[in-house]
């Protein structure tokens, strides 16, 4: 059933791994004064009709994007993946649980929730460790195995992502799929004529063994047959408007604190 309206989702971070400026870089992109190349790591949050947030992995300045945004609850974390630049600002969901004292559930992938237990031991080890550790509660999802949040539908799939696998997202019209090299032809086909929004990652002009370019994101963009394409994830090569100058009208390049809105729920 339709519903009539739609979701948001605010981009709260549109960097490639070191972010943009790159420490130490002088190009041109790193010392530019546009506010659009100075991007923050990737991350992404859904806004849903009645007001409650989703978010997408907790990049490495999730506590700055959270006040940027203005976000004061948050309930489900989903991860993509647990590469740095996707999961280092974990600890900062300690503060969520300051307010609400519920604790938030993280949706992940058997792969990457272990990986999180790795990088954050501290937080699900039952230790006398001094000071506040994120609340969490575990939900391991499975690759095409659809779960709910707040009532909708989250189709996951695992991808191939160089050294581990990423998870992309639809949701209703809506697709979030960042850190991939290539999105298998059957999915393209299932995903084909139903996708209003995606947000998809397309690094630099030049291949990458483990990252889709982005002449290969429009491609696939194109293939797809999205209304609305958002490129993110994007690589100090990439110059904010010399870029979007070359894109097409339906297509247009992230930058932090871009909100778009996805009307159509299927
Ligand atoms: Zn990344
Ligand atoms: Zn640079
Ligand atoms: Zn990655």
């Amino acid at each position: 059933m339709s519903r009539p309206q739609g979701i948001r989702a605010t981009i709260l971070g549109c960097g490639s791994s070191p972010g943009c400026p790159v420490i130490g870089c002088t190009c041109a992109v790193c010392t530019s004064n546009d506010p659009k190349n100075q991007r923050s790591r990737s991350s992404l949050m859904l806004t849903f009709p009645e007001g409650q947030h989703v978010i997408f992995d907790t990049a490495t300045e999730f506590r700055l994007q959270m006040i940027r945004e203005g976000v004061r609850n948050i309930e489900h974390v989903i991860y993509t993946h647990t590469h740095s630049d996707h999961c280092h600002g974990f600890d900062d969901l300690r503060a969520f649980f300051f307010h609400s004292k519920n604790p938030i559930t993280i949706h992940a992938t058997k792969e990457h929730l272990d990986d999180l237990k790795t990088r954050f031991s501290y937080a699900f080890q039952n230790t006398a460790y001094h000071g506040t550790k994120p609340k969490v509660i575990l939900h391991e999802i499975e690759s095409g195995v659809p779960f709910k949040i707040f009532g909708f539908d989250v189709e996951p799939t695992s991808v191939s992502h160089g050294d581990m696998t990423t998870s992309v997202f639809k949701i209703g019209s809506f697709i979030y799929a960042t850190d991939f090299k290539t999105i298998p032809d059957e999915l393209v086909e299932n995903w084909r004529g139903k996708v209003h929004t995606m947000v998809a990652s397309g690094l630099r002009m030049e291949s990458h063994p483990t990252h889709s370019s982005l002449p290969e994101t429009l491609a696939l963009l194109d293939k797809i047959e999205v209304k609305q394409g958002v490129i993110t994830h994007l690589g100090h090569e990439l110059d904010y408007q010399t870029v979007s100058r070359t894109l097409p009208a339906n297509i247009r390049l992230a930058f932090d604190g871009l909100s778009v809105v996805c009307p159509v729920m299927l």
